[in-house]
């Protein structure tokens, strides 16, 4: 701890193998909501890769509303990921829910997140603090913009400044879309911490058709990248299926930014 804040607003960038968050190219994270298979997530992957993109996703770890839902492949899940982030040529991104195997994830992802229903985990939030691998902090559904800082700021008190701030939307009092997608978080998340900022419109919206405005609108405000599910067969995928692009719809997204 060093007793005094350390997310001040001085500019940070965040580098990750080739991929370079905070630099003005926005960096476009990509891959299916869950790993399903080695199958899936390789071609996936590959087909990713043919229409460009930076950093491969993949939950292995799913934190589902419902204990009845696929819950994820754990470790060898992450393991599949690995195999396809390395055949794609881009590093990989998964989410941790327990303290207790951030060690084996981190050999393995390259960035760390934590999902918006652990952004007040305290006790996640300072072990991650003291891994050496960058951390993607989503915000929590309900979380205002001073306790998304001081979640923030207790990872970076542990240690690790290495953080990339993911705006995924609120819950409101509408239902049409699956959150309330607050774009005004990008430039305020931006100025107060100084950490690069990107922009997730699939759990934002949960609606496909949104995919390209969001998009653009996100970049437009000054967002570092952008964070898309996308599956080679949404129709079929074990978890978020209707929200996710297929590769195809990807690179028509892509084309427009
Ligand atoms: C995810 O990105 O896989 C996810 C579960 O999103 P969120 O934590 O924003 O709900
Ligand atoms: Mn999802």
């Amino acid at each position: 701890m060093k007793n005094k804040p350390l997310l001040t607003g001085e500019k940070r960038i965040i580098k990750v193998g080739d991929v370079t968050f905070g630099e003005g190219k926005p960096v476009l994270i990509a891959g299916p909501c869950s790993v399903e298979s080695r199958e899936q997530v390789i071609q996936t992957a590959l087909e990713l890769k043919e229409v460009g993109f930076h950093v491969l996703r993949g939950g292995v770890f799913k934190p589902r509303t419902s204990p009845f839902d696929f819950q994820g492949l754990g470790l060898k899940g992450l393991e599949y990921l690995r195999e396809a982030g390395d055949k794609a040529g881009v590093p990989i991104i998964t989410e941790v829910m327990d303290e207790h195997n951030i060690e084996a994830m981190a050999e393995l992802a390259d960035i760390l997140q934590i999902g918006s229903r652990n952004m007040y985990n305290y006790p996640l939030l300072k072990s991650v603090g003291k891994v050496k691998k960058p951390i993607l902090l989503k915000r929590g559904m309900s979380a205002t913009i001073k306790e998304w800082i001081m979640a923030a700021e207790y990872i970076a008190q542990y240690g690790n400044v290495n953080i990339i701030l993911c705006e995924r939307g609120i819950r409101s009092f509408d239902t049409y879309t699956r959150n309330t997608l607050d774009l005004a978080a990008v430039p305020i998340m931006k100025k107060e911490t100084g950490l690069p900022v990107i922009v997730d419109p699939s759990h934002g919206t949960g609606i496909k058709e949104l995919m390209m405005p969001m998009s653009k609108a996100a970049l437009a405000c000054g967002a570092d990248g952008l964070m898309l599910e996308v599956h080679h067969d949404p129709e079929n995928a074990l978890c978020d299926g209707p929200q996710s692009l297929t590769p195809k719809q990807f690179a028509e997204l892509k084309s427009h930014l």
